[in-house]
């Protein structure tokens, strides 16, 4: 069978090479004659997969020692609330920044468990000659007493990617769940860092929590333990049974990722698949993307046809040609071409060879 390269935004494409691991490995874990999924949690060999995960993600990203990693349950939107009810337990108040329909998302969470009046939000992406472009408004001009400002670097839906650092005089709460590990980000800037793992970490309803220490003292809300971040902390992430095939398979993306250069080599490669998109987009007048060049995604690279009557044509061809997967999101239509740290330049480049051939084809 010819390459098939899958460019869905998630669950996305895993490391072929962890796939195949995970494969030999599924029925006989460690010479222990069984899978990872039927041990304890609490075995030897498991909590030492733990510790090593551990290690590797901290060598991976940096992170400093006064931050807490945490493996949680029920990805990216179980963040949304746990952030709300861990952090604002005395009605303290919160600011959003929107960018587009994850960080809306999180808005409308937030604004379930609290008052509306604990939750400001502002609006960060305008229309600026055409395209839609962040503009980052001035946080230290803003005279209020936040817990925290919350904001999603990628918007994985808009193709919205924010590059610059936040300048805050609050802690800030990221959603990184489209792009963490795709580059580097310095994580002391940050209060806490989370992400669902199956973008660029492994299975679907993980959560990835970085959380600094001194944000655990902030009054939280009574809440269910399992979501509670001091619980995860004294527990080692094992309050209750983790989702332990997903945790065995994001060490296993780690590992690979370690092995194949880290966090800089794939910031590199990833820079080359994003401009070979985008520069098959902006020469091609086939085709058009509606985002600012040093806002445009470089994880989910969101175009359109011009004429989008050939949509259904290109879906289909793209399909037969092992091109699968780039249907943009429901909400926004278009296409979507999800180019995680796992996506090879050969898929990129496959895609875009197809893309100029169906524009030759149909002009
Ligand atoms: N935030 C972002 C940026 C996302 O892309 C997604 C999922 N696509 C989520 C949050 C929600 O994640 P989950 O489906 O794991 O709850």
């Amino acid at each position: 069978m010819s390459a098939i390269y899958n460019f869905c935004a998630g669950p996305a494409m895993l490391p072929q090479a962890v796939m195949q691991k995970a494969q030999q490995e599924l029925i006989d874990w460690n010479g222990l004659g069984v899978s990872v999924m039927e041990i304890s949690h609490r075995s030897k060999e498991f909590i030492a997969m733990t510790q090593q995960a551990e290690v590797t993600l901290r060598k991976l990203m940096h992170i400093p020692d006064n931050y807490h990693v945490l493996f949680m349950h029920g990805g990216g939107r179980a963040q949304f609330s746990n952030v709300v009810n861990n952090f604002l337990g005395d009605n303290g108040q919160a600011l959003y920044l929107v960018s587009g329909q994850w960080s809306s998302a999180a808005v409308t969470e937030a604004k379930k468990l609290v008052s509306e009046s604990q939750i400001d939000t502002i609006n960060i992406v305008e229309q600026v000659d055409g395209l839609n472009q962040v503009i980052l408004p001035d946080l230290t001009a803003i005279d209020k007493d936040y817990r925290y400002v919350h904001y999603c670097s990628n918007e994985t839906v808009d193709g919205i990617e924010i590059f610059e650092e936040l300048d805050s005089p609050w802690p800030i709460v990221a959603d990184l769940s489209s792009t963490i590990m795709s580059h580097h980000i310095d994580v002391s800037k940050y209060g806490l860092i989370y992400a669902g793992a199956q973008k660029n970490i492994g299975p679907s309803g993980l959560s990835i929590v970085i959380v600094r220490d001194d944000m655990l003292t902030l009054p939280s809300l009574p809440q269910s333990s399992i979501m509670d971040y001091r619980v995860a902390v004294e527990h080692g992430s094992m309050f209750n049974t983790p989702p332990t095939f997903a945790w065995y398979l994001a060490s296993e993306v780690f590992a690979w990722l370690e092995a194949n250069g880290g966090v800089s080599t794939m910031a590199d490669v990833n820079q080359q698949k994003a401009a070979l998109l985008y520069e098959c987009i902006d020469s091609n007048p086939f085709y058009k993307n509606g985002v600012a060049p040093h806002n445009r995604s470089r994880m989910n690279v969101t175009f359109q046809l011009v004429d989008n009557s050939l949509d259904v044509e290109f879906l289909k061809q793209a399909e037969q040609a092992g091109l699968v997967a780039l249907k943009g999101h429901r909400i926004v239509g278009g296409m979507r071409a999800s180019i995680y740290n796992a996506m090879p330049l050969e898929g990129v480049q496959a895609l875009v060879d197809f893309m100029n051939n169906f524009a030759i084809k149909h002009s």
